[in-house]
Formats: C-alpha cells, structure tokens, sequence
C-alpha cells in the first residue's frame, strides 16, 4: 500500500477552463492559498481550489509545487463568488480568482503591514491660515486648504494631491503645521459635524431597510442628488455595526470615492476602522487595506467596482451608491458588472443589500417597481431636497433651430453666462464628449482626417496643431492644406472642448476659464485642485465632460449650460437616451445646491423631445416607464437578457468565419435563443484589427445561460481561435 496522496488542485491564470493537478508533502494545505508550480517550461502563481487524494495522472508525471504561500487569500464565501462568477460569465475560475485579488500578493509577498498615517492641521496653523504660506508654494498651499475641508487626510488622499506631497509634509512639519497620527484600531480624532436628525421620507426608508437588518433583501433608494441618501446609508450602517464584528461594503463609482467623501465617512464612525479600495491606493497600501477587512478587522470597507470581491468574514450590508454608474461594468478581462454581484453576493450571504440614485438603471427600476416577484427589489423614495430652502434647477430648452448661433452658443446661453459673471456667480459649460471632438474638414472636397488604423475620424488638438486618434493614439501633425485637393482652407468642425474654450474667451475675454477634460485632468490630483478654486471663487466659467457631471457641491455655480446633445438622441446604442437622461440629470443638479437658485440652458433642435419633456419636470419615473414600453416592445433590455461575441483579427475574413461558425452552432444548441448575424460594430478597425460582433437574446436568462455552458467550451476548442481574439460578453453595456 502507498501513502496516501496529497494532490492539490491548482488553479492558473492561464485561459484554460480547467484546474491542474499538483503534488505535495505538506499535508495541511488549504484552499485558498497561493503556490507556485512548473507549468510548462515556466513557474507560474495559482491558487489551491481543492485538494483530494487522488488524480487521473499518471505518478511519472505528476509534478510538485515548488512553493506554497501561508496566507490564505480567499475564504469560503470568496471561494462562492468567484464560482459564481466563473460560470455566470464564462470565464476561467483561475483567471477569475487572479483577476479579483490584489495584484501585490500574486507576487507572493507577505511583508508586514505598513504603518499608516493621517495628518491633521495644528492650531497654530488654522489660526494662520493659507494666506500666511509663502507665495509661489501652490503644491503646500492645496495640501493645507484640503486639510481644512476635510479635517484629516491619509496619505493616500495627499498622494493624489501632488507627487511631492511628502516633501510638502516635511516642510510643513518643520513650520509646525501639521500633526499626525498612526491609523489603529480606536483612533477617535474625527471632529463630529452635527448630525441631522432624518425627514420623514429618511426614516421610513430607514425603518423599513432596518426591519430586513438580518437576512438578504435587496432595495432601491430612489432619490434625487441631495436628498439626503447618504444620511440613510450612515443609519443604516450604525445600525448593521451594532452586532459585535460586523462590516460593511460600501461600493461607489471612481470619482465619486473623494477625500470629502471619505472624511464624511470617518467623522461619523470615529469608532470604526474604515478602509478604502480604489486605484489610486498603492499595492501596498491596497493589500493592507483588503488584509484588514479579510481578518475582518475593518468594519467598514469603501471601494470601487473591484472592492466586490474582497473577503470579508462578517459581511452584514452592503451599499451601492449611483448604482446606474457604467463603471460598475468592467469592460475587460472578467466582464462583471459589481452591481449584479453585489446582489447574488448578498443573496448568498443572506445580507441586506440597499442600492441608492437619482437615476436607476432600468434593469433595476423595472426590479424594484415592475415586478409582484417578492425576491427583486424593495423600492424606496425620498422626494425632496434634505436642506431646507435649497430647490431644484429651472431646466429650460433653447431651440437652436429657430435661434442664431454663433460659433455653437445662442444668444440667450450668451446673455445668461454675462449675467452670472455681473453677480459673480459660476456657470458650468458641459459638453456631451461623446462623438463631440472636432474633426478637420476640407471646406472645398470634405475631405476629413482619418485614422489609418482606426475607423475613426483623427481628432484635432488647436494648441498643439496635432491630429490624433482617440482611440489608438496616432498622432500627426495638422496639415496645411488639403492631402486630397490642395485646398488651404482647412477648418475644425464639431464642438470640442478646446474650440469652447476659446469662443468662450473671445465672448468674455475678462472672465477666469477652466477647461477640465480628459487631456487636462488626467490625475486626481488636478481634480482636486479644480474643485478648491471652485470653492475658492477663482474660476468664473468651467467648460467640461461627464466627469464633472457628479460628485461636488459648487456653492456659487448656479448655471449650467448644455452645448449639443442631439447626437444621443437618435443613437444606435440602445442605452444613449438613459445615459443622457442621467447625466443631464446629475449635471443639472451642479447648478443651485446651496442657496443659489440654479438654471439649466439645455441647446438642441428638438426642444420637444420627451426626454427634455421629463427633465423638465425633473421627472425620471415618467421617462423611464415610457423607455421600458419601448424597450418592451423592442424585446431589450430588461425584457430581454443579452450576451455579445466579439472578435477581432488582422483580416476580416477570420473573424467573419469564426462568427459564421459560431452563430451556425449557437442555432443548433437551443430554439429558445434568438442568434443575430454578425455585424461591424460602429467602430470597424480598431488598432490595425478588423472587428465584429455577434448578439444573442433570450428572454430567459436559464436558456441563455444554459447555451453558453456548451457554446463557449466550443469556441474554446475551435482552431480559429488562434488567428481570431474573441471575447464573450455577458449582459453587455456596450455595443
Ligand atoms: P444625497 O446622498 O442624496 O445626495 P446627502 O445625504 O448627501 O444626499 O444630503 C445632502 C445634504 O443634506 C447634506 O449636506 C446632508 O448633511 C444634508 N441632510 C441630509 N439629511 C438631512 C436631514 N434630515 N436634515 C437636514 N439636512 C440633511
Ligand atoms: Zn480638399
Ligand atoms: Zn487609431
């Protein structure tokens, strides 16, 4: 008789749907730790999944892992999600595991937590004030006006201020200005702001969210921006951490996870260690945060989409803020969309989960009031502003068919931007970016610039006289006259940032301009700056995108104009109008959220439009209820679920073959799945690579599910795999 075998079950990062056997001596191994093991000619990092006693390999060659790593990274309820995970969107379980921890420990090191610190301002220096700094320090100056908004800040928070905020610390510790503290366990430093007691509207949501407090319940808070959700989130959340142990997951998009936010947080649960899990945070500072709410020592955790899939032993809420935000949806990789785990996780956890906006997605506005089915959502309401005498924006349509415009503005946007610089007050001029960057037009041939790699038009940078690709990143120089005809009269079309920018300068050539777009805010860093010279009164009018569309109270802004948005509205993407509707939505609320009366100045041709109707009227449930008959009758989304295969390669016919294919065996699989053609999507080239893509719809979620169980395995196995790179997308957002 043998000894009896200890075989582990090893899964990689590999894209193989399978685990792989390995040998040790080490009889106590569990699951969930990481090892390293030969794979090939290589050494690779993977995660045990199992451990057995025996294996279909023959004992020649079977191999031994060359390293295991103590830390166990996932526990049980982890082990679930990432199963689930795995087979909901048909991704490898290791590549799934891999993808979801963070990236520090996939290099296998167990280095003892860092000490962590958070500053605070001396006496002495809010007596002094940011006046007393010497001139030209502006990095010092933005340090010290952060600390007196948000009281304290870790070190993570600082970073994303400046590169050299550490030099500034010093220099500020040196002066006497700055104090600060090791992060422990019962750090009580926060200074308490007054805590409102709730409206009507904020308890019942409260009491009833409260009464599910021990099992799984999902609910929708539906609230316009500044009702007063967040309130509910923080009662909801002392109320989960009153059970000894307890934590609790508060997920939220990227810009919205800012130091205001975060301090706000922490002011109120002085008591709690709270962590936060974003991109900002270093590896090292991200794996301390996720060890501390894996050992459970991090009551409350604050994350991004990523942050789902933390460990956390006594998980007892959790909380998506803006649960219509599209960076839930990770577009890479794992395709997960954290909202959707984030449910089946409470679900198995058996946990409330409460999800809050001013603008449900309509898969989860159809959840919570369509449906009589007891297990979707609960839906709650709050109604109006939580401060007293703050009100909505007037949203007004101007009809640019009927006005003269000049150079992308009407007269009456003119007229009521001159009026707020008269009374010092700030307007917000937003640009819907999308498919809004100009191009260089021949004004005698039409000839425009196009990418060579790309099916997209190059996009023109004035200041630089560059043309580039937005979505490659060629870069050219602007030519002089026409390639095609010789013409030099070559002009941008289309409203691009930078073009409002300057007619904005030669319309009001006194006033302070901020442009804020993707080129001039690549980091944080420069947001944060923007919104403290908001706050500081240094700007007049800011022109920018989406990004500025939610997160911050402007005090003194109380008009927002919206350039051109007709585009969306007769959109290919079946989602364009929602998302315009939420982001009109959430920049309108911008305008007037303290005591400002704010004004909304919305340019289109189609000032009858439905969607203006309900913005008007600030009227989202309408609007959603007419866009889910539509969607009804369409057959879409929620009415129907879909899953995407795209596919790409050098020449066109691998990936229409390797489609045909697909789409020929999807048909034979299943009746109850309606298998689409393939198609280009909008964006033919992408890179030198030929795209295309094919839809599946069902309007069961099983059948569909049930079909990709053998359809994937089959793409898997098909030899065109190699010359085409395909990926499956499962309940896609985009197209
Ligand atoms: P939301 O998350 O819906 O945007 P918040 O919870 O941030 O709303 O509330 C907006 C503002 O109203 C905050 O300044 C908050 O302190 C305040 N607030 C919230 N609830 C109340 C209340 N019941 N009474 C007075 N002020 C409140
Ligand atoms: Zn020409
Ligand atoms: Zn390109």
């Amino acid at each position: 008789m043998t000894d009896a075998l200890h075989i582990l079950k090893v899964a990689l990062d590999v894209p193989l749907d399978r685990v792989f056997d390995y040998r040790t001596d080490k009889p106590n191994t569990q699951i969930g730790q990481y090892v390293v093991v030969p794979f090939g000619a290589r050494k690779m990092i993977g995660v045990v999944v199992g451990i057995s006693d025996t294996t279909a390999i023959e004992s020649k060659k079977l191999k031994s892992i060359i390293r295991l790593d103590p830390e166990v990274i996932f526990d049980e309820q982890s082990f679930k999600l990432f199963q689930f995970c795995s087979q909901y969107y048909h991704y490898p379980l290791g590549q799934t595991i891999l993808s979801a921890v963070p990236s520090r420990l996939k290099k296998i090191n167990t280095k003892a937590m860092a000490k962590k610190y958070l500053y605070r301002l001396t006496p002495k220096a809010i007596e002094l004030g940011v006046d007393q700094l010497p001139p030209r320090q502006t990095t010092l100056k933005r340090i010290v006006m952060a600390l007196i908004d948000a009281t304290l800040l870790d070190e993570a928070s600082l970073r994303s201020m400046s590169s050299a905020w550490k030099k500034s610390i010093e220099t500020l510790d040196e002066m006497g200005w700055i104090e600060k503290e090791e992060i422990t366990l019962d750090d009580k430093v926060y200074i308490q702001a007054p805590i409102p007691s709730l409206n009507d509207e904020q308890k019942k949501a409260f009491d009833e969210i409260s009464k599910t407090n021990k099992t799984f319940a999902a609910w929708l808070l539906y609230g316009i921006t500044g009702s007063g959700k967040t309130e509910v989130y923080i009662r909801l959340i002392e109320e989960a951490l009153k059970k000894e142990h307890a934590q609790v997951l508060v997920l939220v998009p990227e810009i919205n996870l800012t130091p205001q936010l975060e301090s706000r947080f922490r002011a109120r649960f002085e008591k709690y260690m709270l962590v936060t899990l974003h991109s900002h945070l270093t590896d090292n500072e991200r794996l301390t945060h996720w060890r501390l709410a894996k050992e459970g020592q991090a009551q409350i955790v604050i994350g991004t989409r990523l942050s789902i899939f933390t460990p956390m032993p006594h998980l007892s809420l959790i909380i998506i803020d803006e649960e219509h935000d599209a960076s839930f949806k990770q577009q890479e990789g794992l395709r997960y969309h954290a909202r959707d785990v984030a449910i089946f996780r409470a679900k198995s956890e058996n946990i409330p989960i409460v999800m809050g906006t001013a603008t449900p997605s309509l898969e989860t506005w159809f959840n919570a009031t369509k449906t009589k089915d007891a297990k979707k959502f609960g839906f709650l309401k709050l109604t109006s502003r939580a401060v007293l005498d703050s009100t909505l924006p007037e949203i007004k349509c101007i009809d640019i068919s009927k006005s003269t415009v000049t150079k992308g503005f009407s007269p009456y946007l003119v007229e009521a931007i001159r009026d707020r610089l008269n009374k010092k007050e700030q307007s917000l001029i937003f640009i819907n970016r999308r498919g809004f960057a100009p191009v260089l037009l021949c004004s005698s041939c039409q000839w425009t610039g196009r990418c060579h790699r790309c099916s997209s038009r190059l996009v023109v940078h004035l200041n630089q006289k560059r043309l580039r690709c937005h979505h490659c990143g060629h870069d050219e120089k602007m030519p002089l006259q026409c390639p095609s005809c010789g013409n030099t009269d070559l002009y941008p079309t289309g409203l691009g940032t930078q073009r409002v920018e300057e007619t904005i300068k030669e319309f009001f050539p006194e006033a302070r301009i901020l442009r804020v777009d993707r080129d001039s805010t690549k980091t944080k860093e420069a947001l944060n700056d923007l919104f403290l010279k908001m706050k500081n009164r240094e700007i007049d009018i800011l022109i920018g995108t989406q990004m500025l569309s939610k997160g911050h109270d402007f005090p003194y802004l109380s008009l927002v104009g919206v350039l051109d948005t007709d585009q969306a509205l007769y959109s290919s993407d079946f989602r364009a109008s929602e998302r315009l509707f939420s982001q009109l939505m959430q920049v309108s609320g911008r305008a007037g959220r303290a005591k400002t009366k704010g004004e909304v100045y919305i340019q289109t041709a189609f000032p009858n439009h439905p969607i203006f109707e309900a913005l008007k009227t600030h009227d989202y449930e309408h609007f959603a209820n007419e866009l889910l008959k539509e969607r009804e009758l369409a057959e879409l989304s929620p009415f129907a679920f879909l899953v995407l295969l795209k596919g790409e390669a050098h020449q066109l016919t691998h990936v229409m073959q390797f489609l045909n294919d697909a789409m020929i065996n999807a048909q034979n699989l299943s009746t109850h799945v309606t298998v689409y053609n393939p198609v280009r999507p909008m964006m033919e080239r992408l890179k030198g690579m030929e795209r295309a893509q094919l839809v599946l719809q069902a309007s069961s979620r099983v059948a569909l599910q049930k079909l990709l169980d053998e359809w994937v395995p089959y793409l898997r196995e098909n030899k065109l795999g190699q010359k085409v790179k395909w990926v499956v997308d499962v309940d896609p957002l985009e197209f």
